[in-house]
């Protein structure tokens, strides 16, 4: 009776496994993934965001600034020849050559992973006709259409554009990651996590940085971790002002862009990189045409129950949902569960509850469960317990064994003994909170996190060693070895 049992519509992280799981039953499948353009022009290949203008090619370069970090501090001291006072450079053009190919290849890898999974992919802008009918829309303007039994919005979200006078000479995350030439002095707006790691890599690559919000820092997190991120932000030299708004942006006489700030201050930079959060990717979809509702207050979301939106035979995947973690492993585990549960009954349900996160800045931040703050609304008695550290990688490097930046802290409920959050500031944060995530959320209690037995010497092993009460008033740093 349809063309396809199940059409997906965005070919990202969610649509990519939601769509390959349902293949997995025999289903026929299709995808449609099509990239509008950034207002600049930028454009990508098949993936989504969080491998073309996401995680990855942000990883990577936040990689790059830590390798540069590695020669300025630690080489010497470790032995290697270094030229006296050496002048680090950064090949910009070089990195960005890189990392593109490397996307590419990745592009090309997952149309080859749906062929062979017997998913037919569409290079189409899809937009709804009715509930079961989708119009698609090619490159070059020629129009069919698609009939299905089932569709999965997965179209994911994009950067909300700046609304100040001059916005439009502002870049996004959506174009920093191919630029052809280094940025140089920027104004990154906004507090959240995009804004950051684009300010942390590029400080690290050696550009002069300031970061603009209009609120505190990574609203939501924990504000004791999220106060030493700041510090070291200071550190490194970037610029911060929080409670500002650009209200104007203009181009100067020799091509640079000056920024008027809401706080009547001003300065000139060579990008403003607006970071301001994100919109869900649906003005276009025509989802009112499928009777599926969407919440323009809130981003252009939409709500849904168990990934199933107000319609029976459309559900939602993702970045697009209103009120679930924005993060590429939500959206593959919710896409690849809901396939399951369409075709087998048994499969269980999305949990979006304790997932954990990394922030790549310079000092990384790892997190699963709830901040301090968080903690302290939730439950009549908390206790925190929390630690200082250099890492022992650090502790010979002059200009890096002098600080204290390096903590970890665990939240928990008195009363049960409970770990309500576990939060980690120091190297390689994202793989470190990746075990607790499951300890925290299969409900580990804080005697069996400090009965674990560490693995030394390693950072890791600081979080089974955080036994000093914030309530005992005790020393946090950690002795030596
Ligand atoms: C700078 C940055 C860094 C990030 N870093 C991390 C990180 O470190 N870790 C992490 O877990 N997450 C990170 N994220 C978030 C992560 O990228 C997203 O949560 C994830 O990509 C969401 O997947 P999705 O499937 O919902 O949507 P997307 O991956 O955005 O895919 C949606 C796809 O649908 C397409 N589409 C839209 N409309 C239509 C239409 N009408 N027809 C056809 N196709 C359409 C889009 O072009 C896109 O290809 C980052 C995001 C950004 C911006």
């Amino acid at each position: 009776m349809y063309d396809y049992d199940l059409v997906v519509i965005g070919g990202g992280s969610g649509g990519l496994a939601c769509s390959k799981e349902a293949a997995s039953y025999g289903k026929r499948v299709a995808v449609m993934d099509y990239v509008k353009p950034s207002p600049q022009g930028t454009q990508w290949g098949l993936g989504g965001t969080c491998v073309n203008v996401g995680c990855i090619p942000k990883k990577l370069m936040h990689h790059a600034g830590l390798v540069g970090e590695v020669m300025k501090y630690d080489a010497r001291e470790y032995g290697w020849q270094m030229p006296e006072n050496p002048e680090l450079t950064h090949n910009w053009e070089l990195m960005i050559s890189n990392i593109q190919d490397y996307i590419k290849a990745l592009n090309f890898g997952y149309k080859m992973t749906l062929h062979d999974a017997s998913v037919k992919y569409h290079n189409n802008l899809a937009t709804f006709v009715d509930a079961h009918t989708i119009s698609c829309v090619d490159k070059k303007g020629k129009e069919t259409q698609i009939t299905a039994e089932r569709f999965v919005v997965a179209v994911g979200s994009r950067p909300t554009p700046l609304d100040c006078e001059g916005g439009e000479l502002a870049i996004s995350s959506d174009d920093i990651f191919s630029l052809e030439k280094a940025p140089g002095k920027t104004c990154c707006i906004g507090g959240g996590y995009v804004s950051l790691e684009c300010a942390g890599f590029l400080s690290a690559l050696v550009m002069d940085v300031g970061i603009y919000s209009r609120s505190e820092l990574l609203r939501g997190f924990d504000r004791e971790c999220c106060d030493k991120l700041e510090e070291r932000f200071l550190k490194d030299g970037v610029t911060i002002k929080k409670g500002v708004v650009p209200i104007k942006i203009s181009k100067t006489e020799d091509a640079r862009l000056a920024v008027s700030f809401s706080d009547g201050s001003s300065d000139v930079f060579d990008t403003v990189l607006a970071a301001i959060g994100r919109t869900a990717d649906t003005a276009s979809l025509a989802l009112e045409k499928a009777g599926v509702n969407m919440l323009p207050a809130n981003r252009g979301k939409i709500e849904c129950v168990a990934e199933q939106t107000n319609v029976e035979n459309i559900y939602a995947i993702g970045d697009v949902v209103y009120g679930v973690p924005e993060l590429t492993p939500v959206a593959v585990s919710a896409g690849r569960l809901l396939s399951a549960r369409l075709y087998d009954e048994s499969s269980p349900q999305m949990d979006y509850e304790r997932v954990a996160t990394a922030v790549y800045t310079p000092l990384e931040y790892g997190c699963v469960g709830l901040s301090e703050e968080a903690a302290t609304t939730k439950y009549a008695n908390v206790e925190v317990y929390h630690r200082v550290f250099v890492p022992l990688e650090h502790s010979m490097v002059v200009g890096r064994n002098e600080t204290s930046e390096c903590f970890s802290k665990i939240v928990v409920d008195a009363d049960t003994g409970l770990v309500a959050g576990i939060h980690y500031l120091g190297p390689n944060a994202g793989d470190i909170i990746q075990g607790w995530a499951l300890c925290v959320k299969k409900g580990v209690t804080y005697r069996e996190v400090i009965e674990t037995v560490g693995v030394h010497p390693t950072c890791a092993e600081e979080i089974v060693n955080t036994t000093v009460s914030k309530s005992s008033g005790k020393d946090v740093s950690a002795a030596g070895c």
